[in-house]
């Protein structure tokens, strides 16, 4: 576990685990992720250190790795079996318990940032497909041309039968200065997926986590086994039962092993301790506190 001792604020972010076939393929250097890791780290340290909440911490983190076309969510999403970029997000606010889901969506440039819409302006939780994008436009969120969201080397994939654990998802949990807790994921989903799936991404509890006096969680990884055990949901529970944020997560992380996912996941307690772990290759990441910043890939 990595205790952050100064109590402040912390922001910890990943850019999914997986195998990361750009890398092996020579397209992608391990300085373009982690540089990629920095961007997303400094959009929403900006925010923390001066005194903002971490949900907007949060958002402009994912919004950075969404708009690098080198993670799977936002520009640059993996393709579904019929050739579509189909993405998934979810936003929890740990203060209000509140959460924003979007599924599906197609034609939006940033889902967590319509997620955020969904958390704020409706009564909802999870809106997902044509009613999402329908929502977004009264939110003032416009509809893009999906082809702008597929890349040259994702548009190759297609034939090349990408296997599901090739790529990951990008995702940001936050402390800020008040003490409040958030977490965030967004993705393209699994690469070659059956078009309508919908990921762990958009499931609060699944992926995506948020308790004041708790923790936050984010994952990654092949999303089914995250849905079927409610990871990011059991790691709070073990924690408000009396686990370390380390303990907690090893505890989770055990059972989606035994069931035989891959994947990994960061997560963070009220105190700013972070803990991170994975069973793939890689899974870019990194963590910014007021005095220290760490970024990784293996
Ligand atoms: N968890 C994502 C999903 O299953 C994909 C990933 O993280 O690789 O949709």
């Amino acid at each position: 576990m990595h205790s952050n001792n100064n109590n402040r604020w912390c922001l910890v972010v990943h850019g999914g685990a997986g195998k990361y076939r750009l890398l092996a393929q020579g397209i992608c250097s391990p300085q373009t992720y982690l540089k990629g890791i920095e961007e997303a780290l400094q959009a929403g340290a900006h925010i923390l250190q001066q005194g903002g909440p971490a949900i907007d911490a949060v958002v402009q983190a994912i919004t950075a790795m969404e708009n690098n076309p080198i993670f799977n969510a936002g520009r640059g999403s993996v393709l579904t079996q019929a050739g579509h970029v189909e993405m998934d997000a979810c936003l929890m606010d740990g203060k209000s318990q509140q959460v924003g889901s979007v599924a599906a969506v197609r034609r939006i440039a940033n889902p967590i940032q319509l997620a955020q819409k969904v958390l704020y302006n409706t009564e909802h939780v999870l809106l997902c497909a044509d009613g999402a994008e329908a929502f977004a436009q009264t939110q003032g969120i416009p509809l893009i041309d999906p082809q702008t969201l597929i890349t040259p080397p994702r548009q190759q994939e297609i034939h090349q039968h990408a296997t599901p654990e090739e790529w990951g998802t990008v995702g940001a949990v936050a402390l800020d200065q008040h003490g409040n807790l958030c977490a965030g994921t967004s993705s393209g989903g699994l690469a070659g997926k059956h078009p309508g799936r919908i990921g762990d991404s958009a499931i609060a509890g699944a992926s995506t986590y948020a308790q004041n006096h708790a923790c936050a969680v984010s994952t990654t990884g092949i999303g089914e086994y995250f849905q079927r055990l409610c990871t990011a949901f059991h790691i709070c529970l073990l924690y408000t039962q009396g686990m370390s944020i380390e303990e907690a997560v090893q505890t989770a992380f055990h059972q989606i092993e035994q069931l035989g996912g891959r994947g990994g996941l960061i997560a963070i307690d009220h105190q700013g301790n972070y803990f991170w772990i994975k069973n793939t290759p890689y899974m870019a990441r990194g963590v910014i506190t007021p005095d220290h910043q760490h970024i990784t890939l293996h």
